[in-house]
């Protein structure tokens, strides 16, 4: 048997540790995880009750396809036609559709180089060549980025805020940027943290389709609507280019039971300014602590934030684990970072007391 040559090096996903092996690990009975940016206060009542709705009634039957009921809600919730939605088994699957409609090998598709690691692994399977732009104080560098597109660049790739940064670029800089670059490059605009952001100069990628046929908006009802195991998130782009993705779709990609529970978040606005709200307060909180601390970090506007440990960060999060915290480290290009997810009160509370600690010990020790 041969697989693909391309293939054979790519690394697997390595996803957040789950509570559940941590405990049983580290015979610890309570673990907060702040690894995967997951929305620590759930997800809409109403979505739990479409849920079940969906499940007692109808787990038997296909979902549709073409998520026609939820496409319409969107479609007048963003003010876009229908044609220019559509869904995936999480945005991660846009993005692997995306990669597999406009790359082929010897491709060009441009990214920062510490960004979303997902866009880089789809490009790699299809043997696409990846060209990684470093980030300029944990910022995307779009001039930088502009300036090594050819004529075999396909796709740009940029995600707003960055993850695992947390940092913007302002509409001034992507319309500067979008402005140049040729018609003939699709620009992926990542915003699976859009509704958390509060900066007014963040620019709304939706607003800016009706300008460039060449640019999509990735969003998704993983992080703030709090359905990441439901597995739903959606493209919106011009409908041409919607189009091509729907050409490589798989034909029941999205269940009945995320559609149905996307649809009655989508009702469910106070949900979102409450968790908006406790979230710009535990970012706020957040950055207090590590001011006080000496710790730099990056100016974070998702639900993450990512810090300078100051020590190897396998190190810190490894001892983090041994008090019940699981963060995310290992970061390619930020060996002493840290990226943390924000959680409620008494979990940043619980994580800022764990650290404190870790800090201190390996002060002792060291
Ligand atoms: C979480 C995340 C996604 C995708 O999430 P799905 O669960 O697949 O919808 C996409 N982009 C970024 C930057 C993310 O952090």
């Amino acid at each position: 048997m041969q697989p693909k040559s391309n293939i054979v090096h790519l690394p697997v996903y390595q996803p957040g540790k789950p509570v559940e092996d941590v405990k049983r690990e580290l015979g610890l009975t309570e673990v907060i995880k702040l690894a995967s940016n997951e929305n620590p206060f759930g997800c809409s009542e109403r979505a739990k009750e479409a849920v079940i709705h969906e499940i007692t009634n109808n787990a038997s039957i296909y979902p549709d396809g073409a998520s026609v009921e939820l496409t319409k809600a969107l479609a007048t919730k963003l003010g876009v036609s229908t044609d220019s939605i559509i869904f995936g088994c999480g945005s991660d699957e846009v993005i692997l559709m995306l990669a597999r409609a406009f790359l082929v090998p010897g491709d060009e598709t441009i990214m920062a180089d510490q960004t979303f690691s997902v866009y880089k692994h789809n490009a790699e399977v299809e043997n696409a060549r990846v060209i990684e732009v470093p980030l300029k104080d944990g910022k995307h560098d779009l001039p930088a980025m502009l300036s090594r597109v050819t004529d075999r660049t396909k796709i740009v790739w940029v995600c707003n805020p960055n993850n695992p940064t947390g940092t913007i670029v302002t509409k001034d800089e992507f319309e500067s940027f979008m402005s140049k670059v040729p018609s003939s490059v699709l620009v992926v605009l990542d915003e699976a943290y859009v509704e958390y952001v509060t900066e007014e100069s963040f620019p709304d990628g939706i607003k800016l389709l009706s300008t460039y046929k060449n640019l999509i908006v990735l969003r998704t009802f993983s992080k703030i609507y709090g359905l990441a195991s439901l597995r739903i998130g959606y493209g919106v782009g011009h409908p041409d280019v919607i189009r091509f993705i729907n050409q490589v779709r798989e034909p029941f990609n999205t269940s009945r039971v995320a559609q149905a529970a996307a649809l009655a978040a989508l009702e469910d606005a106070a949900f979102l300014d409450e968790c908006r709200n406790r979230n710009s307060e535990g970012l706020a909180y957040l950055r207090e602590q590590f001011d006080r601390m000496g710790l730099h970090y990056f100016d974070a506007h998702g639900n993450f934030i990512m810090f300078d440990a100051k020590l190897p960060s396998r190190d810190i999060f490894d001892a983090l684990l041994r008090k019940g915290i699981i963060s995310r480290a290992g970061w390619q290009y930020y060996p002493t970072y840290i990226r943390i997810t924000v959680g409620s009160r008494e979990e940043n509370e619980k994580f800022i007391a764990a650290l404190e600690q870790v800090l201190q010990e390996a002060a002792v020790l060291g």
